[in-house]
């Protein structure tokens, strides 16, 4: 009997019964009664789904691809017995599609409109490399030599060659190419199970890599690649490496807001890190790729280069001096305005008011944003400014413009209804932006 219950207000109401009935499903167990929900009763509804499970087997298993449907792989790989001089040189100089510049010399000519100039609310986009520790550990794991060097030959003549760098090294290849810490998808699995030789890995892996598998498994969503590698260590020995670009995708840049004004810092890019690292189900706490990367580099121990486009971002701000801008960034979030007050104190431009920092017992941004209402709403319907939210995306950005709203009504006498039209048309007009991520 459905409960009443059933839309309780706790936040894991029946959480450990519904994620056994997911897996008993899963497993192709069949329901003889629809599921009733209650704080006590959820016991008697395991034995109805076990007895269920034990009377209808559970469906047949998947097969793996027989060689005729297995994909080829995109490239082949020949690795050179020797590499003359004039090729190691070339690898140490030539450029992938990515320009190279000094770690702290990123940016340029503060008076050229060149690639290195940039104004208030651009970003910098980065991209990042393995940590050296991760990238010997991923070579042990496919029994590869860091310091073979290959070339790549395309098996269709529509697929190109990734990377400029060819000849080029297992290192390079590993360290600055393949995303080996991510989390892998679908589609790994799905090719990691063509190799299995090893019958209960190879059942494992086709679980994985089948619709049900990946819904239900609380392991496929924080696993590595890497962990699961060494989880599978037959099927590891048996990947080919030619399959190497195939299974494991390209590293992706990172962007950053530029937390500087170019005028103030030639020559220079500042911007404000988090370095992420936090835990898992898995054993090993987890570290964001790029932040950890950009935390490690060390440049007062010899030149460190970091690969970096200058990328237009989507927050504009007014070259009126008259209007006041009204800035929310909270966290990292504040890194835009650092730059964009900088820009706006050197040009005169004054009247503005930021909200910044981590919360505090409890306090968050849209708190703040209420407290100042008669200030804010002062601002924006008599001064015409804009407003501004910047930062960690989750709930923050809509608490913030509901506490806009919430002005609006309170200062302005509006409806809900008015208070919505009327943060839309600031919208419109480009008089309120928000540039979140997550
Ligand atoms: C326009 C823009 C501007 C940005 N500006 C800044 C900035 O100024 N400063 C800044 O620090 N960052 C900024 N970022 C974010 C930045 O691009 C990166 O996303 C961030 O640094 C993390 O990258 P990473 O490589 O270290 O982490 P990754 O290796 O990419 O790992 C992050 C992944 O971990 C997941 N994750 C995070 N926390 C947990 C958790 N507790 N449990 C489980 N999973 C989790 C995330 O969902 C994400 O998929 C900006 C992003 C954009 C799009």
């Amino acid at each position: 009997r459905e409960s009443k219950l059933k839309h309780s207000s706790y936040p894991k109401f029946n959480f450990v019964a519904k994620k056994l009935h997911k897996r008993l499903l899963q497993l192709g167990a069949n329901m003889l009664l629809p599921v009733g929900l209650y704080i006590y009763i959820y016991i008697y509804i395991y034995i109805y789904i076990y007895i269920t499970l034990s009377l209808y087997p559970p469906p047949a298993g998947l097969a793996p691809l027989s060689e005729e449907e297995k994909l080829p792989p995109r490239y082949v790989f020949h690795f050179l017995d020797e590499i003359s001089d004039k090729q190691t040189e070339h690898l140490q100089t030539t450029d992938n599609s990515w320009p190279r510049s000094v770690h702290d010399r990123g940016g340029g000519d503060p008076s050229s409109s060149g690639p290195g100039a940039y104004i208030a609310g651009d970003v910098v986009t980065m991209r990042p490399c393995n940590a050296a520790e991760d990238v010997e550990h991923f070579c042990q794991l496919l029994k590869l030599d860091p310091e073979c060097y290959f070339t790549l030959t395309p098996t269709d003549s529509s697929t190109v060659i990734p990377f400029k760098l060819c000849p080029c090294s297992v290192r390079f290849l590993v360290e600055q190419f393949l995303d080996i810490s991510a989390v892998p998808r679908h589609s790994f699995f799905e090719l990691l199970v063509s190799f299995a030789t090893n019958e209960l890995e190879r059942d494992k892996l086709l679980e994985f890599s089948s619709a049900q598998g990946q819904d239900c498994n609380d392991f496929l969503m924080s696993t590595l690649f890497d962990q699961v590698l060494a989880d599978f260590p037959h099927n590891t020995a048996e990947i080919s490496i030619d399959c190497l670009l195939d299974l494991f995708p390209e590293i992706q840049p990172r962007s950053f807001s530029i937390a500087s004004f170019l005028l103030q810092h030639p020559n220079r890019i500042h911007i404000l890190l988090a370095v992420m690292k936090y835990k898992s189900i898995l054993f090993k706490p987890r570290k964001g790729l790029c932040s950890s990367w950009l935390a490690s580099l060390d440049p007062y121990e010899g030149d460190v280069y970091v690969p970096l486009l200058v990328k237009k971002g989507s927050l504009s701000f007014p070259q009126d001096p008259g209007n006041p801008v009204i800035m929310v960034g909270p966290g990292t979030g504040v890194a835009p305005f650092r730059s964009a007050l900088q820009e706006r104190a050197a040009q005169g431009k004054m009247a503005n008011v930021l909200f910044f920092g981590c919360r505090r017992k409890k306090l968050y941004a849209q708190h703040r944003v209420k407290e100042q209402s008669k200030l804010l709403w002062d601002l924006i319907a008599k001064k015409n400014a804009f407003f501004y939210i910047a930062g960690n995306a989750k709930q923050m950005p809509t608490s913030v413009c509901d506490a806009l709203k919430e002005v609006f009504q309170k200062e302005g006498g509006m409806s809900e209804n008015q208070a919505q039209e009327m943060l839309d048309a600031m919208e419109k007009a480009k008089r309120f932006q928000s540039e979140t991520w997550s």
